[in-house]
């Protein structure tokens, strides 16, 4: 999706404020108050701080740069949302603002600040990824992930959705190009434009935001699948999805390289049966894949179940023994 953006806005350009635009006051945004935390010290003062370097992406209304600090030389990634954007994109912007500017994981991709600018852009500043997209790096390898790789990856995800879900945070929409990598192989949960705080136990989720193709059956029916649509459980589908999809190479509900409508994706995620992995996989991954992909919700594992499951539970084990030995 980033590649066909950026075909489409090859000269798009959105320079970073310079010369007398520098000199205005900035403010910081005025978000909503926050029930989970205060906001977190940034440690990006002003945009006019930030040398662009290269764009990285085209997003949902956004343009996502690769950006220096002049003085500190760190790198970052800036999301810029023109003030001429859709107010849906806006609303998302704002809403990942929110969410970024409370959460603390090494699970999540971290906010380093927040910026309006006088003409109305706004602008996200956030770790760089110097490994870009799970997905990008799917298709750069042009093969597939090995077990072990996708061990990690699920323990990482997990812990990044237990910490999101123990804050009443649904993120809504994992897949394998809202996970981003870093050359460390840590893998970080990014773009909150369409989650949700849970206020309450039984908020009801509005159903349909997210990526289509990525979403549990119970968002299309609730009651055959599950009872009621739970956000928290269709995080652990989409994980199933984006995992097995990163294990076959292609999006398992349809043959390499098919391009689905909304009406087969539907029909193929409430009528078919669950995809499953290959017998080349081994017991332990097929039944935690199996776990993750249950189509009636309620029977879904939860977060602290699949943390316990032998094909994450080893490389728990083996990354609290690895902290052991550089503590001692
Ligand atoms: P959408 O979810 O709207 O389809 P998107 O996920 O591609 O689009 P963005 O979150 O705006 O939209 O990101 C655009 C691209 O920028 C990503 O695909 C990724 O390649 C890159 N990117 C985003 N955030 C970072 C980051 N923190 N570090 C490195 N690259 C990033
Ligand atoms: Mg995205």
């Amino acid at each position: 999706m980033a590649v066909v953006r950026e075909r489409r806005h090859p000269n798009l350009k959105l320079p970073l404020p310079d010369s007398a635009a520098d000199r205005r006051p900035r403010f910081p945004l005025p978000l909503p108050p926050t029930a989970l935390t205060t906001s977190r010290p940034t440690d990006v003062d002003r945009l006019s701080d930030l040398e662009k370097l290269q764009v990285l992406g085209h997003g949902n209304g956004g343009t996502v740069y690769k950006v220096r600090h002049r003085r500190t030389g760190a790198l970052y990634a800036l999301k810029i949302v023109q003030s001429d954007c859709d107010s849906s994109v806006r609303r998302q912007m704002l809403r990942e603002m929110d969410i970024l500017r409370r959460t603390d994981s090494p699970y999540v991709v971290r906010c380093h600040g927040i910026f309006e600018k006088s003409c109305g852009d706004i602008g996200l500043v956030m770790e760089y990824m110097d490994g870009g997209t799970l997905d990008c790096l799917l298709r750069r390898q042009s093969g597939t992930f090995s077990e072990d790789f996708l061990a990690g990856i699920s323990r990482q995800v997990l812990e990044g959705l237990s910490y999101l879900h123990s804050h009443k945070i649904v993120h809504r929409d994992i897949k394998p190009s809202n996970l981003l990598v870093n050359r460390k192989m840590e893998i970080k949960i990014a773009d909150f434009g369409v989650s949700k705080i849970m206020c309450r136990t039984l908020d009801a989720c509005d159903s349909f935001v997210g990526t289509c193709a990525y979403m549990s059956p119970e968002r299309f029916d609730p009651d055959t699948y599950g009872g009621a649509y739970n956000g928290y459980a269709g995080d652990i589908w989409s994980l199933g999805l984006t995992l097995l999809e990163l294990y076959i190479g292609h999006f398992p509900f349809l043959p390499p390289g098919q391009r689905p409508d909304w009406a087969t994706l539907m029909c193929a995620i409430c009528f078919g049966e669950p995809p499953s992995l290959p017998e080349t996989a081994s017991d332990e991954f097929r039944s935690f894949i199996k776990c993750c992909l249950q189509k009636d919700s309620s029977r879904r594992w939860t977060v602290a179940q699949l943390l316990a499951h032998p094909f994450v539970a080893k490389e728990r084990d083996l990354m609290a023994k690895m902290e052991g030995l550089s503590i001692s």
